[in-house]
C-alpha cells in the first residue's frame, strides 16, 4: 500500500483524496488543512486523519472541537509521496520541507514547471515520469489539451497548433475572483502561457495560444486547430477520440451544446459532485477541411487533473511501467467512460 499525504484540502486536494481512498493499491494517511473549516470537518467524517499545516494552528482545531492528529511535519514521517494541493506558488516554498522528510512530491498546475523534475500527463509522457522524486501535475487546462492532441499527434502527426482558450472566471465557491461584466484578456500577450506549459509534455509541438477569461464558474472551452502531417478523415478522427482514454463525445444535437448542459449531464449521470473528470468535445465540432483539423473542448477544471494524480503516484512509485496499464486501474476505480 502506497502511503498518501494530501497538503492543501481545497478544490483539488478534496478531490485527490477521494480518488486515492478509491484505489486498491494506495491510502491517505493524512490530509493537512490551516483552520477548522467545514472542509475539515467533512475530511473527518469521510475517514481521513486530519493534520495542521503547523504547531500554532493546532489550537485552533483542538479548541473548534476537532480531533487533529500532529502537523504537516508528524504527516510526512508516515508518507511515502505527499500531493502538494496548496494554492498556486506555495508548493514551491513547501518543498524544502518535503525534500528534508525525503518524501516525494507531486505538485499541481499552479507551480513554475521547474518546481520538479518533470511535468505529467498520463497519456503524454508517463515513462519519463517514472521513478522521478518531483513531478508537476500539469494544470486543467495543458492536461485537457495533452490529452486530445496526444492522440491526434500520434495517429497523425501535428504539424502545427492554434488553440484559443476561454476561461472560467473562477471555480464556484470562489467568490473573490471574477470577472463579473467583462471579458479579460490573461494575459493579453500572446503566446499565453498554455502553450509553452504543453511544450513541458511536448517539447517538439508548434503550438500557440491565446487566453480570455470570461464571466463563468463551469468550464474552460478551447477552441483548436490543428494542421496535419497525415491526412485524416472527420470520422478517422471522431473514431480515435471515441478511443481515447478520459475524452467524451458530446452531440449539440442531444440538446448538450453548452458547458451548463454538459456539467448537467454529470449531475445526471450521479458524478459525485457533478464532476466531469474527462474532456468533453463537441461531436459536430469535429471537422478536418483539407489538412486543418477543427474541434472544440470543454474542461471541468475542477477535476479533470484527479485521474492524472493517481497515475502520477504509481509512475513515481514505480509500481506499474506502462500508462495505459494505470489508466485504466484509475479509471475503473473512478467509475470513468469505459474505452478499454
Ligand atoms: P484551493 O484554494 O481551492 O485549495 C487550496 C487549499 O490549500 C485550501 O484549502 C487552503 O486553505 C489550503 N492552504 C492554504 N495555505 C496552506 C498551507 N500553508 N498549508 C496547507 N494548506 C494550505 O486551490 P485549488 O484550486 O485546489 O488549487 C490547488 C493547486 O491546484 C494550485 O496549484 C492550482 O493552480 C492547481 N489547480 C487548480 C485547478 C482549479 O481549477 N481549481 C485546476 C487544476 C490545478
Amino acid at each position: 500500500m502506497i502511503a498518501v499525504a494530501i497538503n492543501g484540502y481545497g478544490t483539488i486536494g478534496r478531490r485527490v483524496a477521494d480518488a486515492v481512498a478509491l484505489q486498491d493499491d494506495m491510502k491517505i494517511v493524512g490530509v493537512v488543512k490551516t483552520r477548522p473549516s467545514y472542509e475539515a470537518k467533512i475530511a473527518i467524517d469521510n475517514g481521513y486523519p486530519l493534520y495542521s499545516n503547523n504547531a500554532e494552528n493546532m489550537k485552533t482545531f483542538r479548541d473548534a472541537g476537532l480531533k487533529v492528529e500532529g502537523t504537516l511535519d508528524d504527516l510526512l514521517k508516515k508518507a511515502d509521496i505527499v500531493i502538494d494541493c496548496t494554492p498556486g506558488k506555495m508548493g514551491a516554498k513547501n518543498k524544502a520541507l518535503y525534500q528534508s522528510h525525503k518524501v516525494k512530491a507531486i505538485f499541481q498546475g499552479g507551480e513554475k514547471a521547474d518546481v520538479a523534475e518533470a511535468s505529467f500527463s498520463a497519456l503524454g509522457n508517463y515513462a519519463s515520469c517514472v521513478g522521478k522524486d518531483y513531478v508537476r501535475v500539469v494544470s486543467c487546462n495543458t492536461t485537457a489539451l495533452c490529452r486530445t492532441l496526444s492522440a491526434v499527434d500520434k495517429k497523425y502527426g501535428a504539424a502545427k497548433v492554434r488553440v484559443t482558450l476561454i476561461r472560467r472566471g473562477a471555480d464556484p465557491q470562489d467568490v473573490d475572483n471574477g470577472p463579473i461584466n467583462a471579458i479579460v484578456l490573461d494575459p493579453a500577450t500572446v503566446p499565453s502561457h498554455h502553450g509553452p506549459d504543453v511544450n513541458t509534455i511536448f517539447p517538439n509541438m508548434n503550438i500557440m495560444t491565446t487566453a480570455v477569461v470570461v464571466p463563468t464558474t463551469l468550464m474552460h472551452l478551447h477552441t483548436i486547430i490543428v494542421e496535419l502531417r497525415d491526412h485524416a478523415t472527420t470520422q478517422e478522427i471522431k473514431d480515435i477520440f471515441r478511443a481515447t482514454p478520459r475524452v467524451m463525445i458530446f452531440k449539440a444535437k442531444d440538446g448538450i451544446d453548452s458547458t451548463a448542459t454538459v456539467m448537467e449531464y454529470a449531475r445526471e449521470a450521479g458524478r459525485k459532485r457533478s464532476d466531469l473528470n474527462e474532456i468533453a468535445v463537441w461531436d459536430e465540432s469535429i471537422n478536418v477541411i483539407g489538412k486543418e483539423l477543427f474541434y472544440v473542448q470543454a474542461v471541468h477544471q475542477e477535476s479533470d487533473v484527479v485521474p492524472e494524480n493517481v497515475d502520477c503516484i504509481r509512475a513515481m512509485m514505480g509500481t506499474i511501467k506502462e500508462a495505459r496499464e494505470t489508466i485504466k486501474k484509475t479509471d475503473e476505480a473512478l467509475g470513468l467512460k469505459k474505452w478499454w
